[in-house]
């Protein structure tokens, strides 16, 4: 008698499928042992528990020293404050491992290195780079972002948050929402609209540590999205800050939006990486699953289907790498990098449906990976810049015409 099939069969091994147009022929030596390595990671600390963690809505913490000893934390710090000095590119195929595996892992990666340590980087003091970068690296401080705002998400310049000069320091007051990494971060970088003596009112970042008199944190744990990336609220209720607490280079919403431009080239290779994940569960399972007598992956329909998905990750392969190397050259600007992450996000959302639906009903079981992308994508699809803003990001480059009101 032919034995039974098992009721709740168990997902496929790790697959990778072959890179269709050889774009990885486009990348050093160097760049691809890196990619490598942090494969190897990701397949060995988080895929076979990553289901788990997800269903549980829980970030695993105990990958954090590992993301600081594998130099994943800040990879385009300098050497001189404790990072590894790693190119945009090397940049890009970090976060694009680390979201093969899951958007909430590359988001907590992405926020501390481009939302926290980049603004510390691009708009602190000395000293203030010299404190807080290395202890960032090595994952010993945590750090989030906060600009969003209960009423303003598209439009950070409406904030109403301030920061007043006060007995020589600062009195923060307001209330921040959604910032990435909020229930365990030491630290925040708050965006406020400054009441100083010398200062015209302008937009400035301040780092603000999350155990001061006046701060609250108020976790977000009923998400249907990202459920491994821990989410926040937090508010400042007269927060008493040291002079030394605003990043004294920072100034107009331009210091924000420069820190989201950073994050968002990241989304551009991540969610290239969830796509690809989504490719490799699709067509494995397309080979193997049997209907009509035949695997479904000899039927015309699943063809176009794979076909249709392999053309959207070789694009986003493409214009992930063009950025890159943009990046590390002439330099990208925010309306490309507009186009990358519009583009690579919604190609994302496409084909982790389409895999989704290749599978089934399996399709919708925890441990399958292709749904989880699918909800996490959208949130990346609203985070960093929602889809709509970056098309007018987009059209404003190319009209001169500005459509946001
Ligand atoms: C999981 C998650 C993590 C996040 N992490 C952070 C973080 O770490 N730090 C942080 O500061 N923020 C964070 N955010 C916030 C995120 O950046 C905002 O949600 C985003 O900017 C959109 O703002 P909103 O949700 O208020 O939407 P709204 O601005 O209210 O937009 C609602 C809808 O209206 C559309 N819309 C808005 N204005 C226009 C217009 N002029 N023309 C046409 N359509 C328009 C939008 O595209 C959208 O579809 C996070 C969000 C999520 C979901």
């Amino acid at each position: 008698m032919k034995p039974l099939a098992p009721l709740h069969p168990d997902p496929l091994p790790a697959f990778t499928s072959p890179d269709f147009l050889g774009v990885e022929g486009l990348l050093s030596a160097e760049e691809l042992a890196l990619r490598d390595d942090v494969r190897a990671w990701v397949e060995a600390r988080l895929m076979p528990r990553i289901s788990e963690l997800y269903f549980a809505g829980e970030f695993p913490a105990d990958i954090v020293p590992d993301l600081g000893r594998l130099g994943l934390l800040g990879p385009t710090t300098p050497v001189e404050y404790g990072g590894p000095g790693r190119s945009s590119v090397m940049y890009g195929l970090i976060m694009q491992e680390l979201e093969r595996c899951d958007s909430g892992v590359r988001s907590f990666a992405s926020v501390q290195s481009s939302l926290v340590m980049y603004p510390i980087r691009a708009f602190g003091s000395e000293a203030q780079k010299r404190h807080w970068l290395p202890q960032m690296a090595r994952g010993e401080v945590i750090g989030c972002f906060g600009l969003t705002e209960p009423e303003h998400g598209s439009n950070p310049a409406g904030m109403i948050t301030d920061a007043t000069e006060a007995d020589g320091g600062w009195l923060l007051h307001g209330r921040k929402k959604w910032l990435s990494n909020g229930p365990s971060a030491d630290v925040a970088v708050v965006w406020a609209k400054t009441n100083g003596s010398d200062d015209p009112r302008s937009i400035r970042g301040f780092l603000v540590p999350t155990d001061l008199p006046g701060v609250t944190v108020h976790r977000i744990d009923d998400k249907h999205s990202l459920r491994v990336s821990e989410s926040s609220a937090m508010s400042f209720d007269q927060v008493r800050l040291p002079a030394d607490a605003i990043l004294p280079e920072s100034g107009g919403v331009k210091s924000p939006l420069m820190c989201l431009n950073q994050a968002r080239y990241g989304i551009v290779w991540g969610t290239l990486g969830a796509a690809m994940a989504c490719f490799d569960e699709a067509l494995q399972y397309a080979r193997q699953r049997i209907m009509f007598d035949k695997p479904i992956a000899a039927t015309q329909l699943q063809q176009e289907r794979l076909a249709d998905m392999i053309t959207k990750v070789t694009n986003g392969q493409l214009l992930a790498l063009q950025l890159g190397r943009l990046k590390d050259g002439p330099g990208a600007s925010a309306a490309q990098i507009s186009l990358a992450k519009r583009h690579n996000v919604d190609m994302a959302c496409e084909v982790a449906r389409e895999a989704r639906r290749l599978l089934g009903a399996n399709g919708i079981l925890g441990g399958w990976h292709s749904m989880r992308h699918m909800a996490n994508l959208e949130s990346v699809y609203t985070y960093e810049g929602t889809h709509d803003m970056h098309t007018l990001i987009i059209g404003q480059a190319l009209t001169g015409e500005a459509a946001f009101r």
